[in-house]
């Protein structure tokens, strides 16, 4: 029989793809000693189980957790359901990768009408009785029932505002009471039935919630982002509860062993007194800084700060730890690896290398290469920052620079498609989709580890938090700072790493990365085997990407250097001439030109190879559109025609799918002088700037969008017979490669045939995913939410490598590529070329080389050396 439910104490932290991660860890704080309230995981094979079984928690399962029910009452030694001395629990998610405010916790279950009687006799405290069940019915009716919080949170306001208490701790027993009469009201009405009043219902029902969440839109999108699988399922931890609010003696807290937004070593954390759960991070009051403990509570001060060194040493990294103090006693809740921002990741793994802890390589895996990204990106120009007045300050949660028009809510944010700070009284787990679509993110409440901090941290995004003086009308959609009123749609900018807001649009500066950044990247270099280019088309691109680590250029796309206003005119002439003499003198136009800029892209990669590819877009695209009258009027009369002869061939040049149209090699094989002028072009430039620079220049050609070897065949003849003449008219050889890319599926099925004349392979992964699919790359965002919703895709296609279709195809070329020329030069130059999991793919495939925008340098150099560490650690 397989064993779907384990006791705390069955487990281990290895068991995470079983236990979830938070299930594995409860069980190693609890073989480790820790005080952690015990209880059980329902694995997350249960929750696969009851997709498979058809939402429905088989009979062998159930029966398991009742037998670990009756284990834990043993342990603990009450009983469920019991009147007079209830045994409650708290029901919590946990996925083996942590998923934050993904799915929510139901905590003191097991309260019912009767029992909550019990609990105030037994504890001699119905202020906390009261205040436990209201919460109870709260979460359960929000989570298990789906009915809205808000309704909840009115009655509680309402009552409050009857009583004059400004907070829920001035509530008094009678107060709670009937605080919870009205939440019982409200459940009746939108349920049509009582609370539930018979405990184990009340278990099963969280159960199956906490399954049916692992499958919400929420985290269907978090899921995506963060390439997690839907088929993992999430484990559910049933804990027996331990009670932060049952006085002033009690409370609750979050704490992280070092700093999550500088990585200094030094324990940082809030905690709040009498308070339950997520009090702390919801912002319903101010907690306070985790050091006003030790004052207060000076000896669970020290176990908690004894504990937290503890479990940084055990788990060799920088803890994210959730605790409970019930009358003066400390119980452990939760920890985990912390999130944490790119600057305190590579200064936490940096310290733990000098501390001893970690090996090099090991520290190189703790840094996340998507992570890189804020690092690279702009910050404030300080000048313009001194010059500025902020118009208010909150809490620096994640560090950055956002400026953007504001918009009050999730969706709207998300639909502006423009630069946007996204403005809101505190964020929920719904609008993530709207957080990732920022820039940046304001709140007017929360702290630090607030739910808008966390997720804007660990997705990278600038945010200020908590910032009190806003007031936001989500209605109105006005964000007044004192006498001030701004509108959706106008400027602000953030600074996450002061706090500070600026009503206006600042201007932004590159910045500058530490030495930490240069340590952790010599390591990762050293680690990897994977080169890594880049795809640049301008020397100022090729210049950011060398200083960024490139170690070459993987894809130059020629036809970027036609579109600026001096050449367009010789490119368009070229177009529309009618002979092929006609196309040459416009060709010599454009000759020296390309040839001047191959000359500074050579020079800027002082000696890197840069692979050249020929011109490739459909050529209608270097035309006016037919409604650009005047555009049109003008080329006309440059190029002393008439209008409607450049109509004539607009209509010419017109195809109906171009995608799939008259481009690529199949250009040089209508017009071979277009091919003839990029290869002097190329040669040319060569030879100059070796002479001129003294370092080797080896051009490595490169023929787009090939299907079949004869078609390379002749466009290579003509390259070949082209560089001969120029070597004859320089009295100068050398060295250069043609190759072509792989992009279209019946080159990669054909690749040991196109092996015999190519000298290397790209694989141009964006082409080949839209032909392998069929989906046009331009088109197919209109109908993959389809897709995602219906569970066909979790991902798209065109930023994450299919690894089963179009890998397939990559895989394929790359051996059959190798059984004709083993020495074969193999890379991929599509989007894919800067994701992390493609790079790890490519590692696996034997690749040479990825190439991906310059941006995207550090952080392939890191995944690369991540996908050569975990496959040495497999080996
Ligand atoms: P999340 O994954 O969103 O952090 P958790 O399952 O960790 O959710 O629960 C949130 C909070 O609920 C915890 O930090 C803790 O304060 C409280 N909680 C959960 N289980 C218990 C318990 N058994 N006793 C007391 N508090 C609990
Ligand atoms: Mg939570
Ligand atoms: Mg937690």
């Amino acid at each position: 029989m397989t064993k779907y439910v384990y006791l705390f104490k069955e487990g281990n932290a290895d068991m995470r793809e079983l236990l979830g991660g938070k299930g594995a860890n409860l069980a190693e704080m609890t073989n480790i000693g820790l005080p952690v309230p015990q209880g059980f995981t329902v694995s997350t094979e249960a929750c696969t189980r009851y997709y498979a079984d058809n939402l429905k928690i088989g009979d062998d399962i159930l029966e398991q957790i009742n037998v670990a029910l009756a284990e834990t009452e043993k342990i603990c030694g009450k009983k469920f359901g019991d009147l007079e001395s209830p045994f409650l629990v708290s029901v919590r998610s946990g996925a083996r990768a942590s998923m934050p405010g993904m799915m929510d916790t139901i905590l003191n279950l097991g309260l019912t009408d009767v029992a909550v009687q019990g609990l105030a006799r037994q504890t001699g405290n119905e202020r906390f009785a009261y205040d436990s069940y209201r919460r109870f019915i709260q979460m359960f009716s929000d989570v298990v029932m789906e009915i809205k919080k808000s309704f909840f949170e009115g009655a509680l306001d309402e009552v409050k505002h009857a009583k004059g208490a400004k907070f829920d701790t001035d509530l008094t027993a009678d107060d709670l009471k009937e605080v919870v009469k009205k939440f019982k009201a409200i459940y009746l009405r939108e349920k049509g039935e009582e609370f539930p009043q018979d405990p184990k219902v009340q278990l099963m029902e969280s159960i199956k919630a906490v399954f049916r969440s692992w499958d919400n839109p929420r985290a269907n999108y978090y899921r995506r982002m963060n390439d997690i699988p839907g088929s993992w399922g999430t484990a559910v931890n049933v804990q027996s509860m331990v009670f932060g609010n049952m006085g002033d003696d009690s409370g609750t807290g979050v704490a992280f062993t070092r700093n999550p937004s500088t990585g200094e070593k030094k324990l940082y954390g809030e905690f709040l007194m009498n308070a339950q759960g997520e009090d702390v991070v919801a912002g319903i009051r101010t907690p306070q800084p985790i050091s006003a403990l030790e004052a207060t509570q000076p000896e669970v001060y020290n176990e908690f700060v004894n504990i937290a060194q503890k479990l940084e040493n055990h788990y060799r990294d920088m803890q994210d730890m959730e605790f409970t103090i019930e009358h003066g006693k400390l119980f452990m809740l939760q920890t985990r690896n912390g999130k944490r921002t790119a600057a305190a990741a590579l200064k936490i793994a940096v310290d733990l290398v000098d501390e001893g802890t970690l090996s090099t390589d090991e520290a190189v895996l703790k840094v996340e290469p998507k992570q890189l990204d804020t690092l690279l990106h702009p910050n404030f120009d300080p000048a313009a920052i001194k010059k500025a007045t902020a118009i208010a300050k909150g809490l620096p949660a994640s560090p950055g620079a956002a400026t953007g028009k504001i918009y009050f809510t999730a969706d709207d944010a998300a639909r502006a498609g423009i630069a946007v700070v996204l403005v809101r009284e505190e964020t929920t787990p719904e609008d993530i989709e709207g957080m990732d679509l920022s820039k940046g993110i304001l709140t007017a409440r929360g702290g630090m580890t607030s739910h808008a901090a966390v997720v804007a941290r660990g997705m990278g995004r600038a945010a200020v938090v908590g910032c009190g003086e806003l007031h936001i009308s989500e209605e109105k959609k006005t964000l007044t700072v004192g006498d001030k009123v701004y509108h959706e749609g106008d400027d602000i900018s953030l600074d996450g790493s002061t706090g500070n807001v600026y009503g206006e649009m600042l201007p932004t500066v590159e910045t500058t990365v530490s030495g930490d950044f240069a340590r952790l990247m010599a390591w990762a270099d050293k680690a990897r085997t994977l080169k890594v280019r880049t795809n640049a088309d301008t020397p100022r691109d090729t210049k950011q990407a060398v200083s960024f680590g490139a170690e070459g250029i993987g894809l130059c796309r020629t036809e970027h250097m036609f579109f600026e206003a001096d050449r367009i005119a010789a490119v368009r002439e070229m177009i529309l001439a009618d002979t092929v003499e006609q196309r040459e003198v416009a060709l010599a136009k454009i000759l020296p030109m390309q040839q001047g800029d191959f000359e500074e892209m050579y020079k800027a990669l002082e000696g890197r190879p840069m692979t050249i590819r020929y011109l490739d877009p459909p050529l209608h695209e270097f035309l006016p559109q037919k409604s650009m009258i005047d555009e049109i009027a003008a080329l006309a009369n440059e190029l002393h025609t008439s209008s409607e002869k450049i109509v004539e061939k607009i209509d010419a040049l017109h195809e109906f799918n171009p995608m799939m149209g008259h481009r690529g090699c199949r250009l040089a094989v209508t017009f071979p002088e277009i091919a003839r002028m990029q290869t002097r072009a190329v040669i040319q430039a060569a030879i100059a700037v070796k002479k001129e620079m003294g370092y080797e220049v080896v051009p490595e050609i490169m023929i787009p969008l090939v299907c079949d070897i004869k078609e390379l065949s002749f466009v290579k003849k003509i390259v070949v017979e082209t560089t001969e003449k120029v070597f004859e008219e320089q009295g100068m050889k050398l060295e250069y490669h043609i190759g072509t890319m792989i992009e279209i599926p019946r080159a990669a099925i054909t690749a040991d045939e196109i092996a015999k004349e190519a000298e290397f392979f790209s694989f141009g992964t964006n082409d080949l995913t839209q032909m392998t699919f069929g989906f046009s790359r331009d088109d197919a965002g209109k109908f993959l939410g389809s897709y995602y919703e219906n569970k066909i895709f979790e991902s798209d296609p065109f930023a994450k490598l299919d690894q089963d279709g179009v890998g397939k195809l990559v895989k394929m070329a790359a051996k059959l590529g190798r059984e004709t020329r083993p020495n074969i030069k193999l890379g991929i130059c599509g989007e894919h070329g800067g994701d992390p999991s493609t790079i790890e793919f490519c590692h696996n495939v034997g690749l040479n080389y990825v190439s991906c925008s310059p941006f995207r340098v550090p952080i392939a150099r890191l995944a690369a050396a991540h996908a050569a560490i975990k496959a040495n650690k497999k080996k």
